[in-house]
């Protein structure tokens, strides 16, 4: 058995429908193995300013379905530099922390891997990004959640398009991803739906609309797409059909929020357990992924150099639905 007596556990990036569960599931698979957990505020910020707090099994009880993060969360700076990690580790010290569990996304466990070398602290990372933008699992925590909230969205716009015999540009999060896009226009049954991983989708929209001539028409637009964000596709669309009336819709931040999906605390309450089995195993710098449903080891340097890709049937059963 590794000589851990106390974790850490914090909520790192940007947050996700599912990081409560999470926290949870950390918590009590920690006290369940007589560890002692802290929580610390803010991510890597609460590590540097010492923003810690003892967590029971009490604290985490009532959290499952809320969501947000209740340990609060924030992008470091200072954690990037030498200085920043260096007063980071004398606060993990002095409050004898042997090994943390941080949730969060890409940029959390490459911040942790660098940690970790540096300093002799295993860390274990849970997949929390509702981009699902992360190799090495199938889902992250998150996701299921916010393609819900898009697809209720996205029905509702559907009914006033309808009405008005409208086009409407609605514009998804996803950062470099396709997935929330991809998924949510296919459980739409969008139109079209432009995303970073596919170059060129402009010729191909203009040509689609021309073809079908529907009254009205739903295309959904990752963030990340190469045509840019729903205003600037629905700015050049306009000059081809000036008859259109043509709408954008930037869902924005409320994706990101709300009770997490049965999936999400699932997902959730999974990989929490496994992350404290991960660090009873001698385990570090991994992520626990969830694969073919079971639950999986990454080492983090795996997650963050790789690419996680669209399935390319995916994009097929798009096109073919909504010829
Ligand atoms: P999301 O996918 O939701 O954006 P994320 O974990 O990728 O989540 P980032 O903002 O990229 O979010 O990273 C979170 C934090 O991790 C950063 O604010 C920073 O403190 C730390 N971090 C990221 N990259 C590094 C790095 N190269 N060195 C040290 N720390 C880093």
């Amino acid at each position: 058995m590794p000589n851990i007596k106390k974790i850490g556990v914090l909520t790192s990036g940007g947050d996700a429908p599912g990081m409560n569960a999470a926290i949870r599931a950390v918590v009590r698979a920690a006290l369940y193995q007589n560890l002692e957990v802290v929580g610390i505020r803010r991510g890597y910020k609460g590590m540097i300013e010492g923003d810690f707090i003892p967590m029971t099994s009490k604290d985490v009880g009532n959290i499952i379905q809320r969501g947000g993060t209740i340990l609060g969360t924030a992008r470091s700076k200072e954690f990037r530099t030498e200085e920043g990690r260096q007063q980071a580790y004398k606060n993990l010290q002095e409050h004898k922390i042997d090994a943390c569990v941080v949730i969060g996304g890409d940029g959390s466990f490459t911040g942790a891997g660098i940690f970790s070398k540096e300093y002799d602290i295993p860390f274990i990372g849970i997949p929390g990004t509702i981009d699902n933008d992360l190799f090495g699992t199938d889902y992250t925590i998150g996701y299921d959640t916010a393609l819900n909230t898009v697809v209720e969205a996205v029905d509702r716009i559907r009914d006033t398009a309808s009405a008005h015999e409208r086009l409407f540009f609605i514009e998804v999060m996803g950062r470099g991803a396709g997935f929330i896009a991809l998924l949510s226009g296919i459980a739409t049954g969008a139109e079209a739906v432009l995303m970073p991983e596919v170059e060129n989708q402009e010729k191909g929209l203009i040509d689609y609309l021309n073809r079908q001539n529907k009254k009205s028409n739903i295309i959904l637009v990752a963030e990340g797409s190469h045509a840019g964000g729903a205003a600037a596709i629905a700015e050049k669309v306009k000059e081809d059909f000036k008859d259109y009336d043509v709408r954008v819709n930037v869902l924005g931040h409320m994706q990101r929020g709300g009770s997490p999906s049965a999936f999400d605390r699932f997902l959730a309450s999974r990989l929490g357990v496994a992350s404290i089995e991960a660090l009873m195993d001698n385990q570090r710098s991994s992520m626990v992924g969830f694969v073919n449903h079971e639950t999986v080891l990454v080492p983090f340097n795996k997650t963050i150099k790789f690419n996680r890709n669209l399935n390319r049937i995916l994009l097929d059963v798009a096109d073919i639905l909504s010829y």
